[in-house]
């Protein structure tokens, strides 16, 4: 594995490339540019054994999503669908997740989502903090490669990476806070509106916010 210096300066240059293949530079071959930042990034979690999660789990889930997208959603965890495909929200929780997205006039296929952790904690019990320490740099990475212009964050668990403490959202959804320099929308997460469908509205509302920002 390349790390360290020779790593950045491989980056560098594959960056060099992509730019040189994309301004009209035929002679740079597709294989040199075809390396994608997450390559690596999506072994690492495939393989990662920081905490007991990976006992259980099925698929660690990377999330899914253009690697350029500008509205990005983190969700809790990945639940037992989406333990059995390795895809986030594709389970009940998902599907109301993808209605809300085109009430909101938003297409799905523009943007990345992904969970606070990247494995199913047993029974779908919330992350522990243990557990969202260790995978936060994920996170992290995806959202340094990603650079999106607005997160929005689904639920307590994600609002917690901002916050640092547990719970808060009924206080926090309607403020635009920020994460790792980039707006943050606190939102419900799709599960609480199956539960609470009179919460749709608003949270419709808080992605269509999110649309405002990057139109
Ligand atoms: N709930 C989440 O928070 N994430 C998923 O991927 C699925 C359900």
């Amino acid at each position: 594995m390349v790390s360290g210096k020779s790593k950045e300066l491989l980056d560098s240059t594959i960056e060099i490339l992509r730019l040189l293949k994309y301004i009209g530079f035929k002679e740079v071959d597709d294989d040199l540019v075809s390396f994608s930042p997450f390559d690596e990034l999506k072994e690492q979690i495939k393989n990662c054994t920081k905490c007991g999660l990976h006992k259980t789990r099925k698929n660690a889930v990377f999330g899914k999503g253009p690697i350029d997208a500008k509205i990005m959603l983190i969700g809790e965890a990945p639940g037992m669908e989406e333990d059995i495909q390795g895809v986030p929200f594709v389970g009940k929780a998902g599907r109301k997740l993808d209605s809300i997205l085109s009430e909101a006039g938003i297409d799905i296929d523009q943007i990345f989502i992904t969970n606070v952790v990247k494995c199913r904690p047993p029974g779908n019990r919330n992350p522990e903090p243990y557990e969202i320490m260790k995978c936060n740099p994920y996170l992290v990475k995806q959202i340094q490669v990603i650079r999106p212009r607005v997160i929005v964050l689904l639920g307590n668990i994600a609002l917690s990476l901002v916050t640092g403490t547990a719970g808060g959202i009924t206080k926090m959804r309607g403020k635009t806070l920020e994460y790792m320099s980039c707006p943050a929308i606190p939102t419900f997460h799709p599960a609480y509106i199956l539960r609470n469908p009179g919460s749709e509205k608003i949270v419709i509302e808080d992605f269509k916010k999110a649309l405002g920002i990057i139109q």
